[in-house]
């Protein structure tokens, strides 16, 4: 006698089965059958049987098809561990054959009957015999002869008939779907989801719960108890009756609402029974399976049963409401809650987002540098921006990358697009802080910025006032309007933030630069600033005369002058930001970009200033060329300006110590903390803080005010980071600048890696872009580096990340396992960094 084959398993609520072993569907069918639902008769063949069955070893058939009597009809289902990772399609009505076909045309009638094998002989000739599926699209679908035809047709394809041997039949479906699963497409799709080369696949043989019949309701349908879009509670799916399978959702017209409903009809309406038990199963589900599933359902002559259960599926919105419920519930504990929504559902909620199910015009890909989407029309200047603004129209400023003279422009736009840079350029920090989309590092596109168009490869034109659509969370640029989806900080997006506030173990501060940005950071419930880059409160048009009269001033005197005059609007910022943090940290960078970033750079710009200076044209042509440098970022910037022209570093110091007996004298102490940038010598700090030490010193004396406040340094070059031994005892704190700290290890450019960053991400040379994920085995070796050496010179020393790598998950969790004190990120970053944080600690 055989022995029984312990890779077929009749699906009983003893039996062994394991996601692992069968697969996520064979184990969500025990469930159902544990919790005494309507499950018709399942066996599960393992991951083994259908690696064998591939091999060409099939299993003991009479064992397979012993539950289910004689002559049943059959459907074969893929079961893989994880159900996103896909698989081939059912196969349903197995087992029919003439004479099948002759008792059920007595039973169910004969064109009911006849649809049935048709519809199996046509499945069976494309997904199994692999036959052209045109060979049968001028045939007849239903009526008399449609399967007298179909059954002709495969004839004449095969040379055989159509197999009557249920056996047979059941062995060349087995046998095709195990293949399937191992074609090259199949295997990429689902590695794409994160499969593992060697996933297996089980399947599910079930009897068919007909939908088909004359005695009371027959049909089929799926039911979920919440919206896929919102989350929120309704009952969605749709039933047909006289149906199979997922037919109700493919001829959607036909068929029913679920829940009553002014639309149309329903199965509420035409079967309140059925429809009652569907409502009392799915509830059971969600509290029993733990999660919102979405049924799919067949009824045969007035009975329910319930064929499958799967995940609901769900946008990131729907994610987060659907889990925070389930813990508001009592359904899973809120660690759970937390864990279920992937950081980046955050993201998206806190900006629009382009509507899934919309068509996209793909005209242009980008670096996607700064999330959310915008419809707007097309402008080439920050002027154009500004008028676009004044007339209420919304436009996307479009340009080969943006400088400082653009912040007005982006500030008017609803989307900024560059040509160039990547995921630090000056296009993509300041979108970010500001909450605006932004694709950089075009690929796609061609940019005529002096005739002013964009031309995308099919040859189209888009020009000034042409409508675009920017989608800044994957990188795409798309003709005209496209529906958008609004943002939604609902009442679950708070939950679920101050859920992982109580789990985060790593402080979260943001990076922020103005008072809209604080304010963000405050709403978020950020711990403080880790970043003020102090360069971008001069960007405003007023400050930046001022700030170029201070670069042209020759004399010594003329520069005092410029900076006497910079000082009270500094002040007046920190006051602000100082007040707005209500006591909070405030980590203030001094300043740090070469000052040519300042300076026009073409003909128009460079008149206008000669015109605002009252110099020649010539004179200023003359000093902005002898600031211009072979390579600014490695040039005369950060400290290196703080040492050459100390005057600047001397006027924030002053204005940051002011502002904090202002801000102080009426609101929470203020304790704020200065940081050098771009250091790379123990000397630079040392000079920096003499001065930095005697400016606090005056002006205590001057206003007769004692106040505190910490120094620290931004790690950002390599030497810095093997140096901090000797420079930890000049700094209260390290802040890891990893944004140039990844362009100095690499000596990568982060302005023009963009154009090059996607092939060699794509050839395998970096695993990611280092610019957004951070490096953890060479730039994190010199963070560890710095964070050992800099702690034993200075246990109490704290440690941070104010890179743009700080709002990142990988990068957070590496940071954690360092003992880092906090991250800083962009404000609208911090919710994704907190929740990450917490599932780190959960
Ligand atoms: C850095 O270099 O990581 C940093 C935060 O500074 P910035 O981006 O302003 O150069
Ligand atoms: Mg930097």
């Amino acid at each position: 006698m055989q022995q029984d084959d312990p890779n077929i398993t009749l699906i009983t609520e003893t039996a062994p089965i394991a996601t692992q072993t069968h697969g996520g569907r064979a184990k969500c069918l025990q469930r159902l059958v544990r919790l005494n639902l309507p499950v018709p008769r399942t066996v599960a063949l393992s991951f083994a049987s259908v690696h064998d069955i591939a091999e060409g070893r099939m299993p003991n058939l009479a064992q397979l098809l012993a539950p289910f009597g004689a002559h049943p009809l059959l459907c074969v289902r893929p079961s893989s561990e994880d159900p996103d990772w896909g698989g081939p399609s059912a196969v349903l009505n197995l087992g029919i054959n003439d004479t099948v076909h002759a008792a059920l045309s007595a039973k169910l009638g004969e064109e009911a009957a006849t649809r049935l094998y048709n519809r199996f002989v046509r499945t069976y000739a494309v997904h199994v015999e692999r036959l052209d599926p045109d060979m049968f699209s001028d045939l007849p679908d239903h009526g008399p002869d449609a399967l007298a035809e179909s059954l002709r047709a495969y004839r004449e394809e095969t040379e055989e008939d159509f197999p009557q041997d249920p056996r047979v039949q059941i062995t060349a479906v087995l046998k095709s779907m195990a293949r399937a699963w191992r074609g090259t497409t199949a295997r990429l799709l689902r590695q794409a989801k994160g499969a593992p080369a060697d996933a297996g696949l089980g399947l599910v043989v079930q009897e068919m719960a007909l939908g088909l019949g004359r005695h009371g309701e027959c049909g089929s349908g799926v039911i979920q108890r919440v919206s896929s879009g919102t989350g929120k509670p309704r009952f969605t799916g749709r039933y047909l009756s006289q149906s199979q399978g997922r037919e109700a959702l493919q001829r959607g017209k036909q068929s029913l609402y679920l829940a009553r409903d002014a639309r149309g009809e329903s199965l509420q309406d035409l079967a309140p029974e059925a429809f009652d038990k569907l409502v009392e199963y799915t509830e059971l589900m969600r509290f029993r399976l733990r999660e919102e599933m979405q049924a799919e359902f067949t009824i045969e002559d007035g009975q329910l049963h319930i064929l499958d259960a799967l995940r609901v599926s769900r946008t990131s919105r729907a994610a987060v409401r659907i889990a925070v419920a389930l813990a508001e519930d009592g359904v899973i504990p809120r660690e759970e809650a937390i864990c279920r929504v992937d950081p980046r559902a955050l993201s998206e909620m806190l900006h629009r987002q382009i509507d899934p199910e919309a068509k996209r015009d793909v005209i242009g890909k980008g670096i996607a540098a700064s999330p959310g989407a915008a419809t707007g029309k097309i402008v080439f200047s920050a002027a154009a921006a500004q008028a676009s603004a004044a007339r209420g129209e919304a436009c996307v400023l479009v340009r080969r990358e943006t400088g400082p003279e653009d912040i007005r422009g982006m500030h008017a736009s609803v989307g900024v697009v560059t040509e160039r840079g990547g995921i630090t350029s000056h296009a993509a920090v300041i979108g970010r802080g500001l909450g605006l989309p932004c694709v950089v590092g075009v690929t796609g596109l061609q940019f005529d910025m002096k005739n002013q168009f964009i031309k995308a490869r099919d040859g189209r034109v888009f020009r000034g006032g042409d409508l675009i659509t920017i989608d800044g969370s994957d990188g795409d640029i798309l003709a005209g309007e496209t529906p958008l989806h609004e943002a939604a900080q609902d009442d679950a997006f708070q939950s679920m933030l101050s859920w992982a506030e109580e789990f985060c173990d790593i402080g979260i501060r943001a990076n922020a630069d103005t008072p809209a940005d604080a304010l963000v950071a405050r709403k978020f419930n950020a711990q403080g600033i880790g970043l003020c880059r102090t360069e971008h409160m001069f960007f405003d048009p007023g400050r930046l005369t001022v700030m170029r009269e201070m670069i042209f001033a020759d004399a010594p005197a003329d520069r005092r002058t410029a900076i006497d005059r910079l000082l009270p609007m500094q002040r007046a910022d920190f006051i602000e930001l100082f007040r707005i943090m209500q006591g909070q940290p405030v980590c203030i960078r001094l300043f740090d970009p070469p000052l040519h970033e300042f300076l026009p750079s073409d003909r128009a710009g460079l008149r206008e200033l000669a015109e605002a200076l009252s110099l020649p044209l010539s004179d200023v042509t003359r000093r902005v060329e002898s600031l211009s440098e072979y390579n600014p970022m490695l040039g005369m910037r950060g400290v290196r300006l703080g040492i050459t022209i100390p005057e600047i570093y001397d006027m924030q110091a002053r204005a940051i110590f002011e502002a904090t007996i202002a801000a102080s004298r009426d609101g929470a102490p203020v304790v704020p903390e200065i940081m050098i940038p771009l250091v790379s010598a123990k000397r630079e700090v040392e000079l920096v803080k003499m001065r930095v030490d005697a400016v606090a010193a005056a002006v205590r004396t001057e206003t007769g005010r004692d106040f505190t406040y910490r120094l620290g340094v931004m790690v950002e070059t390599p030497r810095a980071a093997l140096r901090a031994g000797e420079i930890a005892p000049f700094a209260a704190f390290l802040s890891f600048g990893t944004n140039d700290l990844t362009q100095m290890t690499y000596g990568l450019s982060r302005d023009d890696a963009g154009k090059f960053m996607s092939e060699y991400v794509k050839q395998g040379v970096y695993p990611e872009d280092p610019f957004h994920t951070l490096d953890t085995e060479g730039v994190g070796e010199l963070l560890m580096i710095g964070a050992q050496r800099g702690r034993a010179a200075r246990p109490d020393l704290t440690l941070s990340i104010c890179g743009e790598h700080g709002g990142n998950a990988e990068s957070i969790a590496f940071c954690r396992a360092a003992g880092f004190d906090y991250v800083s990120c962009s404000p609208f970053r911090v919710p994704v960094a907190r929740l990450a944080a917490a599932q780190l600690n959960i």
